[in-house]
């Protein structure tokens, strides 16, 4: 049943198997950038270290 693929972000050819965990991309590091895609809308950096920072350099 194995199949040859594209991995959707960079559309290496990717062996779409048990074999290969990260179907259907070609490796983890696509598959979080896929999941960026999904929540780049709602996502939001915490603004908690940079006012760490701020509140060292003036104190
Ligand atoms: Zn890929």
């Amino acid at each position: 049943m194995d199949r040859i693929i594209k991995c959707p972000i960079c559309k290496k050819t990717v062996l779409y198997s048990v074999q290969n965990p990260h179907r259907p991309f070609c490796s983890e590091k696509c598959r979080l950038i896929d999941l960026g895609q999904w929540f780049e809308g709602d996502y939001c950096i915490p603004d908690d270290a940079q006012a760490d920072d701020d509140y060292n350099q003036e104190h």
